[in-house]
């Protein structure tokens, strides 16, 4: 079990819970979280990731790129990923057909379940 992941939260130690509570019996400390695998990504929850954007958002922002210009939802980046249910009946994934929506055109293109998977696919022009 040392594949565990710690939550980025700064201040996850400072929260009072029992499974923070950590150590040998009479010398325990309130400790970070860590698990196999966290549900918010690098965090425990959505106070260590609102905690986290808190201290460090606007040196991320500045960090990947700041917007300083409006952006223009046009045909040519309107495309989205979506699927239907082949049989309404049964609600399992292997019934999804896959598809690009343009939102403006309404124009619709085949898709794989794959390259539905894959976050970088996509149509749009950056
Ligand atoms: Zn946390």
């Amino acid at each position: 079990m040392s594949d565990l992941k710690y939550c980025q939260g700064p201040d996850c130690h400072t929260y009072f819970t029992n499974d923070r509570m950590k150590g040998p019996k009479g010398n325990k400390t309130n400790q970070t979280r860590r698990r196999s695998s966290l549900l918010w990504g690098e965090f425990c929850d959505t106070r260590c990731e609102h905690a986290w954007f808190d201290k460090y958002g606007t040196r991320a922002v500045d960090h990947f790129g700041r917007l300083n210009e409006v952006k223009h939802l046009t045909e040519e980046n309107a495309w989205v990923k979506n699927y239907d249910w082949e049989d309404s009946t049964s609600y399992d994934n292997r019934n999804r057909t896959y598809y690009f929506l343009n939102t403006i055109t309404k124009e619709q293109r085949p898709l794989t379940e794959a390259q539905y998977n894959d976050s970088s696919y996509t149509l749009n022009e950056r």
